[in-house]
């Protein structure tokens, strides 16, 4: 079925008008049509768009001009946080009311001008707030693999559709680990950009320090492939670095003889699932066998990167989601004056989780508290990047589990804040350090059968090495072939 193909397998079909663009996007509109009632990854999508979108592309692939168009054809999903001209934008959040996109976000040009169909408006944690989907307004993303369970977060919507072949690729945003985690819950690619790399023009900003937009793939070349369209400065975002843009899907030579591998021994901690480390185990295993070289390393203050990443978080949410007034943007709740009018939006737009963080962060800014916790949080936070540079400079990438533990149940943690929080303990340093992170599958559990992530973290701007690493593991196994089955895509 072509809803199944991987990128690279699709464009060249494409171009060589084996299959035409409508034919692609016509047969994810079927399988979403067939499985998105059990799943609830789109919050909505615009069919006669997206089919319209395609039929530009087929003509410009029968006028001859389809050069220069790497993603030709591709149907891409896009997660609710990144702005798409004339296309609703919610955050999957009450707050935005019936807010539509006056413009396209950077990436989306891109996606764009490279051919791709841009499409759909996919599920997430309110604001990009959770670790399981379970956040969202407008109701839970179930993951695939088993629909009583959570497909990760924050970025759920996103890896339930790549996983449930509803789309070719995805868009997402991962600010401490929500590309990474869903990836790794659903078994997918997911890859978290270097800070920096992509533009975040047109991201609905959670923590602009940390927030960085990536792709959720279904192999690791189309990782590359997406990444390349994705990358680079952009003068509407003056946090994107004008560093060069490899050509990220040539450097996929699945040689890795001699790179060095770092295994941080601060990682394996009590709380992690005895199958998911025996999954990591096997998989380095896998990589010494590739040839590369494992070596023992440390990043001495892990411990804090949690506690760390919930003061600098919440400190920066507290102060971008202030623009959320009733005024400018989205719903209103009337009030006697501003004050109240404020109040009133807020109070009844806002989710618990939204507002938990909200106080959380206005409260570690607030004076006689800001030197306590959010500036000793900065100072711990360059320390945590410190170790990462200290060990990059004895390895050349990082292995880790992504996730604890595989997909929970829906409603397991979503009473304890704090559990949800200790999930993204694998995650959640590689944002604050600013470096680059892949998630690619490594196995499954046995019983159920759910989906294990490995992760691979690198150097800042550092993603060829990354990707070499990651597909030359993906091609010596079949876990990426496999497709969640069941009740769900049986017809
Ligand atoms: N789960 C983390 C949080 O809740 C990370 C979210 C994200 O990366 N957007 O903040």
């Amino acid at each position: 079925m072509l809803n199944q193909l991987t990128i690279s397998e699709l464009t060249a079909k494409v171009a060589r008008k084996e299959v035409s663009a409508r034919e692609v996007m016509q047969s994810c509109l079927d399988q979403i049509g067939r499985i998105d009632g059990q799943i609830h990854a789109f919050l909505s999508y615009d069919a006669a768009d997206a089919l319209a979108q395609a039929d530009a592309l087929d003509k410009v692939v029968a006028g001859g001009a389809a050069a220069n168009r790497p993603l030709l054809g591709a149907p891409i999903g896009i997660k609710d946080v990144l702005a798409v001209k004339g296309q609703p934008l919610n955050c999957a959040s009450k707050i935005l009311g019936k807010f539509v996109s006056p413009y396209d976000a950077t990436v989306i040009q891109r996606l764009k001008a490279a051919g791709a169909i841009v499409f759909g408006r996919l599920n997430m944690d309110e604001f990009a707030m959770g670790s399981s989907t379970e956040n969202s307004a407008f109701g839970v993303t179930r993951n695939p693999w088993d629909t009583s369970r959570i497909p990760g977060g924050s970025s759920g919507g996103s890896a339930a559709a790549v996983a449930a072949d509803e789309c070719l690729a995805a868009l997402g945003t991962d600010t401490g680990g929500s590309i990474r985690q869903p990836a790794a819950l659903c078994g997918c690619v997911g890859l978290k950009p270097t800070y920096g790399r992509v533009s975040r023009y047109g991201l609905v900003a959670f923590a602009s320090s940390l927030d960085q937009i990536g792709p959720f793939t279904k192999d690791v070349r189309d990782a590359a492939m997406l990444l390349e369209v994705l990358s680079g400065v952009d003068h509407a975002d003056s946090t994107s670095v004008p560093q060069p843009v490899p050509h990220y899907a040539a450097g996929l030579t699945g040689e890795i003889k001699g790179l060095k591998i770092g295994l941080p021994k601060e990682y394996m901690v009590g709380g992690l699932d005895p199958e998911v480390n025996q999954a990591v185990q096997n998989a380095v295993k896998q990589l010494q066998q590739l040839g590369a070289e494992v070596i023992e390393i440390s990043l001495p203050h892990t411990d804090y990167a949690v506690a760390t990443y919930y003061i600098v978080a919440t400190a920066e949410a507290s102060a971008n989601l202030a623009r959320f007034d009733g005024i400018r943007y989205g719903a209103r709740v009337e009030g006697s004056d501003p004050i109240s009018l404020y109040g009133n939006t807020r109070g009844a737009g806002f989710g618990a989780e939204v507002k938990r963080r909200i106080i959380l962060g206005t409260y570690v800014l607030s004076s006689g508290y800001y030197d306590a916790y959010y500036l000793r949080a900065q100072k711990v936070r360059t320390l945590i990047r410190q170790d990462f540079l200290k060990a990059f400079e004895k390895v050349d990438v990082i292995v880790t589990p992504t996730s604890p533990t595989a997909a929970f149940k829906i409603g397991e943690k979503s009473d304890d804040p704090l559990q949800m929080y200790l999930s993204d303990i694998f995650t959640i340093s590689c944002n604050l350090a600013g470096i680059c992170g892949v998630s690619l599958p490594c196995g499954f559990t046995a019983n159920p059968k759910l989906p294990i992530g490995l992760q691979v973290l690198g150097k800042p701007f550092g993603e060829e090495t990354l990707l070499k690493v990651a597909h030359a593991y993906e091609q010596s196994t079949r876990w990426h072939k496999e497709k969640p089955i069941g009740k769900l895509t049986r017809r």
